[in-house]
């Protein structure tokens, strides 16, 4: 099959890694002087797609030197050790908290299976396979990492997870930046520019560490972020206000109706309802059933995250 991939600027491509639907989950490589690198791999059944991509742009298989994973969360890392196995040269680079999980994903692949189920996991993310210890970087904040002489910077960024890290790209003034600039499609782009908000995946969300992790990102002056879903997004200090007002918004939903007896699908609903009307403000005229369908794929794991954090903020 052909891969299908947005060639941007300063040698980069999003390549649509094509999970449950179109535009909805990239993987990016950056090439460099004859050599290239991966951030994130989409999960185990996006390879053919990676490797595709390599092909079709004549790169070959020995000169990507770098996989690095912005956190373990599945649609970002699944595809890693599947992968590897085609890179000859690559090392996987990830935070700490997250290298153990790679190496025996035992229990990883149960907590996946918790939060999706056994079907979804087979049917939309295939597998999940270790990745050998002597391929695995640990990836600390302000790391450097030589893709052919560009420096790309890992920055410590928890908030969406703990161990979660965004990439600097200083040829760009880029940050790759997985999940913590948040989710925007390109469906809802208007002339008030890009709509975000935050995907606010268990187990590990935690919204003040991420506010502050926002401000940390934002004092950095990147003219661009490339977002996991879905693409490059000018990101400014607008961009980082709706993305906090949001974290905010969430939040407000989760706790005002956190005693409610069926908290996780009230919690859904209110939030289909926050992000409708904020899509409403924001000048968006796709037709209504689109918008829900959209929102739709991310609600059930935003509902299920915020209730993880209540009950762990619960006295
Ligand atoms: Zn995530």
């Amino acid at each position: 099959m052909n891969p299908i991939y947005h060639q941007l600027e300063f040698g980069i491509t999003c390549i649509d890694t094509e999970h449950i639907r179109k535009d909805f989950v990239a993987a990016y490589l950056i090439e460099h002087n004859g050599r290239a690198a991966f951030i994130d791999t989409g999960c185990h059944l996006s390879v053919p797609a990676l490797l595709n991509t390599l092909k079709e742009k004549n790169i070959a298989t020995e000169a990507v030197d770098h996989i690095i994973l912005t956190h373990i969360h599945l649609d970002h890392a699944g595809g890693a050790g599947e992968l590897i196995k085609h890179l000859p040269n690559a090392n996987v680079y990830v935070h700490e908290r997250g290298a153990q999980h790679l190496i025996d994903p035992s229990k990883l692949r149960a907590g996946v299976i918790g939060v999706y189920g056994e079907l979804f996991f087979k049917q939309f993310l295939g597998d999940l396979i270790p990745i050998p210890e002597d391929r695995l970087i640990i990836a600390k904040d302000n790391d450097l990492i030589n893709l052919g002489g560009r420096i790309l910077k890992i920055i410590d960024t928890p908030g969406h997870a703990r161990h979660h890290l965004c990439v600097w790209d200083e040829q760009s003034q880029g940050i790759f930046s997985g999940d913590t600039l948040g989710v925007s499609y390109r469906d809802f782009d208007t002339e008030q520019g890009e709509l975000i908000f935050p995907p606010t995946t268990p187990v590990q969300f935690d919204p003040e560490a991420w506010i502050e992790t926002i401000k940390k990102l934002i004092s950095l002056k990147p003219k661009t972020a490339y977002l996991t879903h879905f693409n490059q997004i000018v990101f400014t200090g607008k961009s980082a206000d709706m993305l906090i007002q949001h974290i905010d918004g969430f939040v407000a939903i989760a706790k005002k109706l956190a005693h409610q007896s069926n908290r996780h699908a009230v919690i859904k609903e209110a939030l289909l309802d926050y992000l409708l009307e904020i899509a409403t403000k924001h000048g968006v005229t796709l037709d209504k059933t689109k918008q829900i369908k959209l929102f739709k794929g991310d609600l059930e794991i935003c509902a299920q995250g915020l209730g993880v954090w209540l009950d762990r903020n619960s006295p």
